[in-house]
């Protein structure tokens, strides 16, 4: 079960939803985790891994401040002589009809969910290229592979994490580094609990396994492609979805 003792793992967005989950079971493998969010917030996730007997550390960290990711990457290779994972989760939405939506809605999204990515994982390579081992992890989402009425801009940021991700794979595969991205489908999370109930039922209606995700759901994924047994899996999309999206 501890398949990822001595591992120095970072995810973004840890404070709540999908990241803690992810930090909380890369903790319960044995991994050290660096949980990054904005403010004090992961300060949380920390406590309740190490009241589990995980390790932990909180990293204050704005996403869309590229110096601050950068700075943030080489400290944490710097302090644990190591970066092994790196878990690029941290995402918004700024949902609006295509024709009401403004540049600035546009413009957020891509900055928080695809910018923030290409910054972190170019950061994150130079440690992991010189160990000739790691391994990337982006969230994206079954919107980024289907579209949905409402989210182009997230949707083009899930999709260009997609594609992202197999190039990154090609270029860096021959240093043994993997990149992967995990779809999931509707998860309940502070993001999806702003929608109604009725629109959440709707949404269990149409999937085959007959309920939304967990972020455990995720997370089991995730750590899966982290793992040694997935050493030979790169530049793939791990859908978890339920069955909505095949
Ligand atoms: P969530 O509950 O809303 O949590 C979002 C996380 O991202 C928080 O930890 C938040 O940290 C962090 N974050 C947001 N903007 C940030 C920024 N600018 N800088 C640093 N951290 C930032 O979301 P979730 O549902 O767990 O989603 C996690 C990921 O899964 C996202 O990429 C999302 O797009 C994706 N996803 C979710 C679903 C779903 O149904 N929930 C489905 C498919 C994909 P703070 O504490 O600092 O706010």
């Amino acid at each position: 079960m501890n398949s990822l003792d001595g591992k120095v793992a970072l995810v973004t967005g840890a404070s709540r939803g999908i990241g803690r989950a992810i930090a909380h079971q890369l903790a319960g493998r044995g991994a050290l985790v660096i949980a990054a969010a904005r403010g004090d917030n992961a300060r949380g996730t920390v406590d309740a891994i190490a009241a589990a007997g995980g390790r932990a550390e909180p990293l204050t960290l704005e996403v869309t401040d590229a110096d601050a990711a950068v700075a943030a990457v080489q400290g944490i290779a710097t302090r644990h002589g190591r970066l092994d994972i790196l878990v690029s989760n941290a995402g918004i939405t700024r949902d609006q009809l295509m024709l009401r939506m403004k540049r600035s809605d546009w413009d957020d999204v891509i900055a928080t969910n695809l910018t923030a990515a290409f910054v972190l994982c170019q950061a994150a390579l130079k440690p992991m290229i010189r160990q000739r081992a790691g391994r990337i992890i982006a969230i994206s989402s079954v919107v980024g592979q289907m579209g949905n009425a409402g989210q182009a801009n997230y949707a083009a940021s899930k999709a260009g994490l997609i594609g992202f991700c197999k190039s990154l794979a090609r270029e860096v595969g021959s240093r043994q580094v993997t990149v992967n991205v995990v779809a999931p489908g509707f998860v309940a999370t502070d993001m999806t609990g702003a929608v109604d109930a009725a629109t959440q039922a709707g949404w269990a209606a149409q999937i085959p396994l007959g309920r939304l995700g967990t972020p455990d759901d995720i997370a089991a994924a995730v750590c899966f492609l982290a793992s040694d047994e997935a050493s030979y899996i790169t530049g793939q999309v791990l859908a978890v979805n339920g069955g909505m999206y095949t």
